[in-house]
């Protein structure tokens, strides 16, 4: 596939499916490139739904690990594995199918390889576990023999055939974008004001993705266990598992919102989270694959240096923001900070909606709920052209741009040409003689009438065409 920058509004979604113990989560830390969820030597143990996004290596797309699917099985957790394990297979785009080299074909898998033929979706089937050639080959026949097809050896804890494994799918992948933090985007170009309200609504469809982020200790790994807690999409507690989604689907009030990269809120030691370089990767990696960024700021402490850093990042990746004043409940409300005023002493903060919250008591969640709809809602906002220069043009009558020694800097209209992020071009004679200042002051005036509440947008001079 070319490289093209318009990558796909939603990446297509691979899911893995094999019983359990086949070396599901193993596969899926390994396309991912990294170690990030947990693998036991226990059936069933990965049994929540593991999302996502590889945007490394050749293509991009989504990932969900099924945590086993156990037809017509008596295991406690086996309702709700199914289930998951169904939804996958009707929401997945592309299916990878694990057969176990030590097991040989077993009438479990035929089960789910008829569904997953009845399903008609681009399967691959892999026996794993294949590190030893001799017993492979001999394998491999064995499989064939039930016309199973196209079938890769693979190993995925050597990293064993990964290439073979994904070339029958390559065809409906996209590639990797250049820049990752781009990958989600939707650009608008030359499409119809009808497509691009079909492309809007199909990826408000999917649940909101956000990321809670923020210092060490400003309490998100409280937040989301407090969220986990009320709203377990699997709650059936086993002991001696762990909870090792790699992202977390909340359910409020009937919506799915998905809480992405919370096994690395959960599992990170606090003395790798000390050091600040560490802090930020990992922070960059988690706003790579949102749309919202909530930012817990301890309002005990205040806002710091530190967080001013966090929310820097966000607007540098153009991601939706909603600030938390979190710990709201161990402060004396005689010295609760009034956020009212918080966007006049930090004005670039002003686009921001900022609540108190307390993620220990959970007071407020309802009230972190309705923001991030409010911005994500913005966050998908296209305002069209003709309502954009009603908002501009007028203000560049009244208060135009400094004039340079060359002569008169005109602005000739306005127009939003990406989405997820905001972009907006403003086209000029002289697109570099627009000072950051004058940029600042439309970004404001536009605010005034479209507020895109809590999207920070970036508003590009382009020369006139
Ligand atoms: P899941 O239940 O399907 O997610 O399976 P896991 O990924 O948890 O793997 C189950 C066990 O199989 C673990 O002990 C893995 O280390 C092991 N395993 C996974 N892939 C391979 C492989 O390619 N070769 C070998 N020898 N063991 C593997
Ligand atoms: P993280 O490092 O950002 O994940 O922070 P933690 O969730 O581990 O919280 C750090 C400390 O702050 C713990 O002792 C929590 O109990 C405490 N904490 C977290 N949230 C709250 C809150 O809303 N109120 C109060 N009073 N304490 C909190």
């Amino acid at each position: 596939m070319s490289s093209d920058k318009d990558v796909p509004p939603a990446l297509p979604l691979v899911a893995i499916l094999g019983r359990p113990n086949v070396g599901k989560s193993t596969l899926f830390n390994r396309l991912l490139g990294e170690n990030r969820a947990i693998t036991m030597d226990m059936p069933g143990v990965t049994r929540d739904r593991h999302y996502a996004t590889v945007t490394q290596g050749p293509y991009a797309y989504r990932l969900v690990d099924t945590g086993g699917i156990l037809f017509g099985d008596d295991h406690p957790l086996g309702e709700a594995i199914r289930k998951q394990a169904l939804f996958a297979l009707e929401e997945a785009d592309l299916l990878i199918y694990l057969f176990d080299a030590k097991d040989g074909y077993n009438p479990m898998d035929r089960e789910v390889v008829e569904k997953i033929r009845a399903s008609g979706k681009p399967a691959v089937y892999a026996v794993n576990k294949s590190d030893a050639p001799t017993r492979e080959s001999v394998l491999m026949a064995d499989f064939y023999k039930y016309g199973v097809n196209p079938l890769v050896p693979v190993s995925a804890l050597h990293g064993l055939g990964m290439d073979e494994l994904l070339a029958p799918l390559a065809p409906y992948l996209p590639s990797a974008p250049d820049d990752p933090m781009e990958a989600h985007r939707l650009v608008l170009g030359d499409l119809s004001e009808e497509e691009i309200r079909e492309r809007i609504l199909k990826r408000l469809e999917e649940p909101a993705r956000i990321a809670v982020i923020g210092r060490p200790n400003v309490g998100k790994s409280t937040l989301i266990n407090h969220l986990l807690g009320e709203e377990r999409l699997v709650t059936s507690p086993l002991p001696g598992t762990t909870r090792d989604a790699i992202d977390t689907l909340v359910t409020w009030k009937g919506r799915p919102y998905r809480f992405v990269d919370t096994a690395g809120i959960r599992k990170r030691g606090k003395i790798a989270e000390a050091s600040e370089m560490y802090g930020i990767i990992r922070t960059e990696r988690t706003l790579i694959q949102a749309e919202i960024a909530v930012v817990l700021i301890s309002t005990p402490d205040g806002l710091t240096d530190g967080d001013l850093r966090i929310i820097r990042q966000v607007i540098d990746a153009r991601r939706g923001l909603v600030l938390v004043f979190n710990k709201w409940d161990a402060t004396d409300p005689k010295e609760a900070p009034d956020l009212t005023k918080l966007g006049e002493r930090y004005p670039f903060l002003a686009f921001a909606p900022v609540i108190a919250l307390s993620g220990l008591t959970g007071k407020n969640i309802p009230a972190l709920f309705r923001h991030i709809d409010t911005v994500r809602s913005w966050y998908y906002r296209r305002i069209g052209t003709s309502a954009l220069n009603r908002a501009i043009l007028p203000v560049v009558e009244h208060t135009p741009p400094p004039r340079l020694k060359t002569g008169a800097v005109r602005i000739l209209y306005a127009t939003q040409v990406q989405i997820a992020p905001t972009v907006i071009h403003l086209f000029s004679n002289h697109p570099d003689g627009l000072s950051p200042t004058y940029l600042q002051f439309l970004t404001r005036k536009i605010r005034e009438i479209h507020p895109f509440t809590g999207v920070p947008f970036l508003l590009r001079p382009r020369g006139k065409k």
